[in-house]
């Protein structure tokens, strides 16, 4: 894998860091320990694997896709890279993403675009661009992704990979750099849906560390993987969310959806509509929310505690001024103030308050369709991956990739993305599939038979 990285990076651009020697090392140990004839420390022991360069690594750098992280070490590893590195999973690197998970294409890096690997000229899908495109690319065969609005299975939309965004509070968020602490979830990617459940069965589980971690045992997603494989789904019922296909959606990714509901139905699901009348409102609730909380958590980025300092004027706010206008991209002061003016005092319940209003709407259309369908499925997001450059100056544009993966942050429930063959522009097409809360074995069950 480092061979390929070297023979394909330099197009591809997924990864920030490539740690050769540490992974070696890496690698030698678990060679080491089983020649010993210890039992080997988890399934996937050896198997290298891609970071998202969002989760803190203690011998490596850690930015965020961000100028203003340029150069910091963090000084712990997140929970996410404790149990990837004890479960002797090598680690490879870490992967280009949107700045502080803010995008959907990769473009908002402060260290330049992702191609991906089915057509340069495109985007890889963001913010996690880097994880997929490295999957996509065969740089790893696992990777690591966050998913705060769609960033893990919009990106394995546009690549032909797997992602699954787990159920709020399943994988550990210390050590995670928050973008919104409400809405983000570490994930497993792979090229299948069965790596796909190993990865997620190292990563996922109780964390003391994070105070909105699920104290539950994890679903059996594995088990759920394998049964899957034998490509039955008679007695599931699986909804077909009515708001989440038709307009806004390219033909090519509508066609390749009707297509997909066919080839469910040939295993035996029962197909059932189910209408999620609030989801219309999910990207707007979004991105008050989003932006809110953002504008919260990157006011540590005060040049006093982390990574860049510009020492120009003379007092602490100067500093602060100046490091903060040049540490941080457009989309991210986009949104710093977009959360600032939501927060105000004269506007919290206009904005703020009445997007959570519409959160919990949305979270009982959830409750109301999962009484009629065990998963519901969607196209994972509205086109096929879009050339470099078209909506990088669009922000509304941008945003409206997001319209299908959004509504599960919200409610805090699982979905993940499968590969559903390729549109008429011969470019990948993913299914979502989404589950109730902690409801992952059923949504590993329907992908890995769809698969
Ligand atoms: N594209 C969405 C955004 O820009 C989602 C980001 C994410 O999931 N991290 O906010």
């Amino acid at each position: 894998h480092l061979d390929r990285i070297a023979a394909v990076d330099d197009r591809v651009h997924a990864f920030l860091h490539v740690a050769a020697d540490a992974a070696l090392e890496s690698a030698a140990m678990v060679d080491e320990s089983l020649a010993a004839g210890s039992p080997p420390a988890s399934p996937l022991a050896g198997v290298p694997l891609a970071l998202k360069d969002v989760f803190t690594t203690i011998d490596m750098p850690t930015t965020a896709g961000s100028k203003i992280l340029d150069g910091w070490r963090p000084p712990y590893d997140a929970t996410v890279t404790t149990r990837l590195r004890a479960a002797g999973i090598t680690i490879l690197g870490k992967t280009n993403m949107d700045e502080f998970a803010m995008g959907s294409s990769t473009e908002y890096s402060a260290f330049g675009p992702t191609h991906n690997p089915w057509d340069a000229t495109r985007v890889p899908g963001g913010s996690g661009g880097g994880s997929a495109a490295a999957l996509a690319a065969f740089e790893a065969p696992l990777a690591i992704g966050t998913d705060t609005g769609g960033s893990i299975r919009q990106p394995a939309a546009f690549t032909g990979t797997v992602g699954a965004k787990p159920t709020y509070g399943g994988v550990s968020r210390y050590g995670l750099i928050a973008c919104a602490s409400s809405l983000d979830q570490g994930g497993p990617c792979a090229r299948t849906v069965l790596d796909t459940a190993l990865l997620h069965e190292v990563i996922a589980g109780y964390d003391p560390m994070d105070s909105t971690s699920i104290d539950q045992p994890v679903p059996a997603v594995v088990e759920a993987a394998r049964r899957g494989a034998d490509g039955d789904l008679s007695g599931l019922r699986v909804g077909v969310v009515r708001e989440l296909s038709g307009e806004g959606y390219q033909a090519g990714v509508r066609a390749s959806y009707e297509d997909a509901l066919r080839r469910l139905e040939k295993l035996g699901a029962e197909l059932v509509e189910v209408s999620c009348p609030h989801f219309e409102y999910g990207l707007a609730a979004y991105y008050l929310i989003l932006p809110s909380e953002v504008s919260s958590n990157l006011a540590r980025f005060d040049a006093m505690r982390y990574g860049l300092r510009v020492e120009n004027g003379a007092s602490a706010e100067d500093v602060m001024a100046a490091t903060r206008e040049a540490g941080f991209g457009p989309e991210t002061k986009r949104r710093i103030i977009l959360g600032t003016y939501a927060l105000s005092s004269g506007y919290w319940d206009a904005y703020y308050g009445q997007a959570q209003k519409v959160r919990t709407l949305i979270s009982r259309d959830f409750a109301a369709a999962f009484e009629q369908a065990d998963v519901l499925v969607s196209p994972t997001a509205p086109t096929t991956a879009f050339t470099i450059g078209a909506k990088v100056d669009d922000p509304l544009a941008m945003y409206l990739n997001d319209l299908a993966t959004i509504p599960t942050n919200l409610a805090g429930t699982a979905a993940m993305s499968v590969p559903s063959g390729l549109a008429d522009d011969g470019l990948p097409v993913g299914l979502q599939v989404m589950a109730p809360a902690l409801g992952e074995a059923v949504m590993y069950r329907v992908a890995a038979a769809f698969e």
